[in-house]
């Protein structure tokens, strides 16, 4: 090795050690390029209890490559998905992936959240499966009332679907990223699907949110008795304590999100929207600045809690 190489390998070993240890902690991050994952490590999933599916595929946003997350109950009586993906042929892939699993049909769709992240892929399944059926929240009702698969059936608190013996109740424990947030419960094998409730060190994505609401819904989920709490976004292939661990992580970013905004507000520091946010620059993310996404939803969830604040939210 010439002297000049061997400046530049020590160079690179300076420069890469801090923003690879220190800026981004591969346990705290919902980056797959931190994760020294790549594109060809997905789709996946993990089966959290027999026959109960975290499948994990792509969404990039900002440059940024983070997983999606739906839920996938395989049954003998049907297959049921929570939460579909960004696009058609993610769907198609999801739908592939089950089929090596079970040659059982897909029956419900289940909108936890009804963003396009979450709802894209579905006509893949209506056009696989032409009797499947999408339920949603009647708030999410209304927001997919012009898509191509509009919800047809609606929760607006509790419904309980039974196949084959498994019960999935569907249920409506407050809003917090949308304002008609589901979520899924299996309360034999306690597993929790949050949808984008639960943001796994994902900084918290609050354009469409009710911040104090959130703070609540979580609150909510946490008493409840589970095991598994799975995520919307961010790695799912955790172990049962660590996801429960950071769900609480993801409560404390909320709540601090809810906090720093009140403090600049108070200052007197303006923030109308999120392109006009002067607040943005005074504020004090801490480790929440590390977050996946953070620079594009940071200063939008200060403009999100400022209308909380001013009592702009319906
Ligand atoms: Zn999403």
């Amino acid at each position: 090795m010439t002297m000049f190489r061997l400046i530049l390998s020590t160079l690179a070993c300076v420069v890469a050690f801090p923003v690879l240890v220190w800026s981004a902690d591969p346990a705290r991050t919902a980056d797959i390029a931190v994760r020294g994952l790549t594109e060809s490590d997905f789709p996946r999933w993990t089966e959290l209890v027999p026959n109960v599916y975290a499948y994990e595929d792509l969404l990039t946003s900002g440059g940024t490559t983070l997983t999606t997350v739906s839920l996938v109950v395989v049954t003998s009586d049907g297959v049921v998905i929570v939460d579909g993906q960004d696009t058609v042929e993610q769907g198609e892939a999801m739908l592939a992936h089950i089929k090596k699993a079970t040659s059982q049909p897909l029956k419900y769709v289940v909108i936890a959240s009804d963003h396009g992240d979450h709802v894209n892929s579905n006509p893949a399944f209506k056009a696989a499966y032409p009797d499947v059926v999408f339920i949603s929240s009647p708030e999410s009702q209304k927001v997919l009332a012009d898509s191509e698969t509009p919800p047809t059936e609606v929760v607006a608190d509790k419904r309980t679907l039974r196949l084959g013996g498994t019960d999935i109740e569907i249920l409506n424990i407050g809003r917090g990223h949308t304002g008609g947030d589901l979520v899924a419960y299996l309360p034999e094998s306690k597993v929790l699907f949050l949808g984008e409730l639960y943001l796994r060190y994902v900084f918290p994505a609050m354009i469409t949110g009710y911040p104090s609401d959130w703070v609540a819904t979580l609150k909510k989920a946490q008493a409840m008795d589970v095991t598994w709490y799975v995520p919307g976004h961010g790695f799912a292939d955790a172990d049962a304590a660590t996801l429960e661990a950071d769900l609480n992580e993801a409560l404390k970013a909320t709540e601090h999100v809810i906090s720093e905004a009140k403090r600049l507000h108070k200052a007197g520091l303006a923030c109308p929207t999120e392109k006009d946010c002067p607040a943005a620059a005074q504020a004090n993310w801490g480790q929440y600045a590390e977050w996946t996404l953070y620079p594009a939803q940071a200063p939008r969830a200060l403009a999100r809690v400022y209308k909380e604040i001013n009592g702009e939210l319906p």
